[in-house]
């Protein structure tokens, strides 16, 4: 998987992403992440990319011509039109099972706007798919960007040690995981559930299988009337 992110503010993305397993997978080559400063395909020498939206209103809009650049330098190198996700409140609500979607991807490229948004007619004229990360408004792209891009790694294979763990995780099957225990024991008056600490492989199945029902019931009912 090789992300491409168009952004103003590359050194956000950039720190971000190369921490933690994401940061070693990269290093590993699982993934290879290119940020990609827009400012850097202005067309004027000052690296102004944003200006007064026509019909007036507050804030500024990102110009169409340098987002088209930094996204032609892209598709020129791969000698292809990628996938280009725009990140827009607008967009259609991120979720596990399009993570998983994204992962078959060779390449994915991340538009990320700022202020008021962008130029309609670039977003006509490359983006394949308006995605948001929920129902409220940021400042800016790069954090979903950021999201999206370690919910979509933990998919890819190599990304994380065990391939395995990932497959129970919350909504992978349609529920919620559930509930985790390590050392101690006893901690502060609580114990571990007995039964994890039988040994008895089919009946900590079984009962894991029940904590994720009963957990979903109760804190996300809305996905098992999905499940119908
Ligand atoms: N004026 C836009 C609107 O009402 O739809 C909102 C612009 S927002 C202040 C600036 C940028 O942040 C957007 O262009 C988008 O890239 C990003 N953004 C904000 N909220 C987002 C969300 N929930 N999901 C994805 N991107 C978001």
């Amino acid at each position: 998987m090789r992300y491409h992110i168009l952004t103003l503010f590359p050194e956000m993305v950039s720190q971000g992403l190369h921490e933690s397993i994401i940061g070693r997978a990269i290093e590993k080559g699982v993934i290879s992440l290119e940020v990609i400063n827009i400012r850097d395909h202005a067309d004027n020498d000052y690296g102004k990319v944003d200006d007064y939206p026509y019909g007036g209103g507050a804030g500024m809009v990102m110009q169409a011509e340098p987002i088209y650049r930094a996204y032609r330098a892209v598709a020129d190198r791969l000698e292809r039109a990628p996938r280009v996700l725009h990140m827009t409140p607008q967009g259609q609500v991120f979720t596990q099972q399009m993570a998983q979607e994204f992962a078959r991807e060779e390449d994915l490229v991340f538009l990320c706007g700022h202020y008021e948004g962008i130029d309609e007619r670039v977003l006509e004229e490359i983006v394949t798919d308006h995605v948001s990360i929920g129902d409220y408004v940021l400042t800016g792209g790069e954090l979903p960007a950021m999201v999206m891009v370690d919910a979509i790694s933990r998919m890819v294979p190599g990304v994380l040690s065990n391939q395995e763990s990932a497959m129970f995780d919350s909504f992978q099957d349609g529920l919620l995981e559930y509930p985790q225990y390590s050392r101690p024991r006893e901690w502060h008056g609580r114990e571990v559930p007995e039964i994890l600490l039988s040994g008895h492989h089919a009946n900590v199945e079984q009962w894991r299988r029940e904590q994720s029902l009963l957990r979903t019931r109760e804190r996300r009912p809305d996905l098992l009337e999905k499940e119908g």
